[in-house]
């Protein structure tokens, strides 16, 4: 039976005809799965009975089923360790912010809710392949792709409780391992018919697959692109990143110019920031070199230690040595707020935890 959320708009529509039902019954479905994010088709009132009981035997609507959940000490943070159909588990994220860069500081942001940016971060697979040594969900191993609708289905989550503003796919597994998944499930969130989430506001965060960078400089939607650099030479980043070792820092810098001349959109690049590892003088210099004249920006994260991994993250001090070369080297740079370390809001952290 299909699960309503993988299918896009046509698909809907064919379905829908198939049955004859008229085309406007597609509009009003996708606004109860999308703007009313209902979970059972009995909710779906303006549909006539039969349509009803004829979804409800031959489709299905994914709702994952929390069967974790941590919040911060703050309530700023909350992780969800969401169940699929077949068991598996994926994390997603929401974390509130009162800084949103376009809109006014709110004057009281004591109630989590109100806080004017609510982003939500999602998985694209159960697990991941690229393996990253600092990574718990690199240590964990990779089992499966998401679907579409399993990717959307995180986002609703959330939603269901609170408006969201930002999505970063930044979650569990590689995004553009399966392009045309992620892209499909991006369609549906921007779609103003459907979940109707502005571009610019979605960030999808690669680890480096070159063909990714190259397929999403040819779309329209002007989504953001983030890359997980963390090592500013090949020899470091073969060991960190080990994707490097199909697509070097060469090919993978080659890749961003040219998706920043063809979009004129500034890339960001990710950060984590290891003790001893990758945050040294000579590293910063290095990135510096390698960023040299991009439209881009460098984004610190303060690593999350996970319990079984070597990587520990860089002191206070060491960390505002490295932004000040960058910044020096007129790199524009930031340094992420640091979100839910102790929910272990690292990616798959809580998955990790659980099993
Ligand atoms: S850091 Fe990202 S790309 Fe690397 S293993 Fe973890 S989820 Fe995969």
């Amino acid at each position: 039976m299909p699960d309503l959320l993988n299918l896009n708009k046509k698909e809907l529509r064919d379905l829908l005809a198939s049955w004859n039902e008229p085309a406007y019954r597609a509009t009003q479905i996708e606004r109860w799965l999308y703007l009313e994010r209902v979970t059972d088709f009995d909710a779906m009132t303006n549909l006539t009975r039969d349509l009803r009981a004829r979804l409800s035997d031959s489709a299905t609507i994914g709702v994952p089923r929390a069967i974790a959940e941590t919040k911060s000490k703050d309530g700023l943070t909350r992780k969800a360790l969401l169940q699929l159909d077949d068991g598996n588990t994926v994390e997603a994220v929401l974390m509130l912010y009162a800084d949103a860069p376009d809109s006014p500081q709110l004057e009281d942001a004591s109630t989590a809710l109100s806080m004017t940016r609510r982003t939500v971060c999602i998985s694209t697979q159960v697990g991941c392949p690229i393996g990253c040594p600092f990574c718990a969900t690199g240590q964990a191993g990779y089992i499966r792709n998401l679907a579409p609708g399993e990717i959307v289905s995180q986002v609703l989550h959330f939603a269901r409780e609170t408006p969201l503003t930002n999505i970063v796919i930044m979650g569990m597994g590689e995004p553009f391992m399966k392009f045309d998944v992620t892209w499909r499930a991006i369609e549906t969130l921007t779609d103003p018919a459907r979940f109707g989430m502005g571009a610019r506001r979605i960030t999808v965060s690669t680890s480096g697959e070159v063909p990714g960078i190259e397929r999403m400089a040819r779309e329209k939607l002007q989504v953001n692109l983030a890359v997980s650099l963390h090592a500013p030479d090949d020899k470091l980043r073969d060991k960190l990143v080990p994707l490097n070792r199909k697509y070097p820092l060469g090919k993978l810098m080659r890749a961003a110019r040219e998706y920043i001349a063809k979009t004129n959109r500034r890339v960001t690049f990710e950060y984590a920031l290891m003790d001893t590892v990758n945050d040294n003088p000579n590293q910063a210099r290095a990135l510096a070199k390698l960023l040299d004249g991009m439209l881009c920006h460098v984004n610190l994260i303060p690593l999350n230690p996970t319990a079984s991994s070597p990587y520990k993250r860089t002191p206070p001090a060491r960390v505002r040595q490295f932004a000040k070369v960058l910044t020096d080297a007129n790199i524009a740079t930031t340094l992420r707020v640091e979100k839910g370390i102790e929910i272990a809001a690292g990616c798959g952290q809580l998955r990790q935890a659980k099993h």
